[in-house]
């Protein structure tokens, strides 16, 4: 299988698309094609990389890492994605729970596999690839995670300092001698901002062998096809019916993993996309104009992007608003409701769930009758509740109880360099480590 930039541009391996993230047009790699698959052909497969071997095979083809598939699928699956029941009194539904990672959220499935993928690209290289991350805060925790202790491969996080949740610092800065975490003395913007300057300049570039480990990188869009295949196909086996599922979604990435399942034929019936405040997706499906804004915050943080990148790769494979229109439906959902979402869960189901997964319960519970009925339907769980504690504890009345991963993060000792938001600063700390001036 070969890889095409959205914007035209040469088709590309597996190997390149991964390692450079970016087309060199600016473009979001897509596969060339898109495999069609039918239920049979996944009898017998029972685990999530039992599935993921059948469903990436396609992707694969061709590639060096193709022999390797089984391994990267074994690491990257090494927790269980269970769908549990959610029994309100408005119905019931199922909640597909990603959150059982290294970090307690469904980023730990993409970062996981492209960090397996990654290790085995460069084996052998004399100088380390160094794959430079700028986060908000939980994308690093993931992707940090990920590579710990990955050799020939270096992370440097960039974080901004204090703008991160206690939880949020300590996944970031609990790690190995291979993880640098960048405590940088300005805003995420600058982190950002940072990260692209220093992949500009060549003479740094050359020195550490940059690459990225962002949303963007089709490394980590194929891992969640999968989750939304097996899910959907445990459905079909144990019920002879198709699932629905709501999907809460920020860069899109998450929803457009379910697209392409659906595209390759998994059992799947409606996807409906569930976003914050940050309403760009919902507004574009109303009215044909693609308006990217300036993102605003809100409790679903990890979901506040403005400008959602990979509507590219999605108008790309399927086609404007006009076809969009008929594939799916977005629902905006703001903070107010995700807390009364949180409180009523609980209330209703004993359930404790994050403000992300609020969002996909709440557009399921305000279903109109004929949308929600003859469907059985899947909400998606993207982040534990513990993770976002400071939010959901006051709404609740009580703790929420620590997750076993979470809790051995915590404990571990923290290390971190405080850095400036300047390209010389981060020079020196990539060149001194832990011993920068
Ligand atoms: C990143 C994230 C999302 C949104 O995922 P996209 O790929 O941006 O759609 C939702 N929930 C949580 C907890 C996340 O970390």
């Amino acid at each position: 299988m070969k890889y095409v930039s959205t914007r035209g541009g040469d088709a590309v391996s597996l190997e390149q698309a991964l390692l450079s993230g970016i087309a060199a047009d600016g473009g979001l790699y897509v596969p060339q094609e898109m495999p069609l698959f039918s239920s049979h052909n996944f009898s017998g497969a029972a685990t999530l990389a039992d599935v993921g071997r059948i469903f990436l095979a396609p992707f694969f083809a061709g590639s060096s890492l193709a022999p390797e598939l089984q391994e990267i699928l074994a690491e990257t699956f090494d927790f269980p994605i269970p769908i549990t029941p959610l029994a309100t009194p408005a119905g019931e539904a199922g909640l597909l729970e990603l959150f059982h990672g290294p970090t307690a959220a469904f980023k730990d499935v993409g970062a996981g596999f492209l960090a397996a993928c990654m290790s085995r690209l460069d084996a052998g290289g004399d100088k380390p690839l160094t794959i430079l991350v700028a986060t908000s805060g939980d994308t690093g925790g993931a992707v940090a995670a990920a590579f710990n202790e990955r050799p020939g491969i270096r992370v440097a996080v960039l974080y901004p300092d204090g703008r991160v949740s206690a939880r949020q610092a300590q996944q970031l800065t609990c790690w190995s001698e291979n993880v640098l975490s960048l405590a940088v003395q300005g805003t995420f913007d600058d982190c950002q901002a940072l990260v692209k300057e220093a992949m500009a300049d060549r003479d740094l570039s050359e020195a550490h062998r940059f690459s990225s480990a962002n949303s963007i990188n089709i490394g980590r869009l194929l891992p969640q096809a999968i989750y939304y295949a097996h899910a959907s196909l445990q459905h079909w086996f144990e019920s002879g019916r198709k699932a629905s599922f709501v999907v809460p979604t920020g860069n899109l990435g998450n929803a457009l993993a379910a697209f392409i399942a659906r595209l390759a034929g998994l059992p799947i019936d409606d996807i409906v996309i569930a976003t914050n405040a940050n309403r760009t997706i919902v507004d574009y499906l109303e009215t044909a104009d693609w308006l990217p804004r300036e993102s605003i915050q809100t409790h679903a943080s990890a979901m506040d992007v403005g400008n959602p990148s990979n509507m590219e790769r999605v108008r790309a494979l399927f086609g404007d608003a006009e076809i969009l229109q008929e594939l799916t439906r977005a629902v905006a959902v703001n903070d107010a409701a995700i807390e009364e979402e949180i409180r009523r869960t609980y209330a209703d189901s004993g359930v404790i769930v994050c403000p992300h997964t609020a969002t996909a319960i709440h557009v399921w519970r305000h279903m109109n009758e004929d949308q929600r009925k003859g469907k059985d339907w899947i909400l998606v769980a993207t982040a534990h509740p513990a993770k976002f504690e400071t939010i959901v504890e006051p709404l609740i009345g009580t703790k929420v109880p620590l997750p076993p991963e979470l809790a051995r993060i915590l404990a571990l000792p923290s290390r971190f360099q405080r850095m400036q938001p300047e390209l010389s600063a981060l020079s020196d700390c990539l060149r001194n480590g832990y011993n920068a001036a």
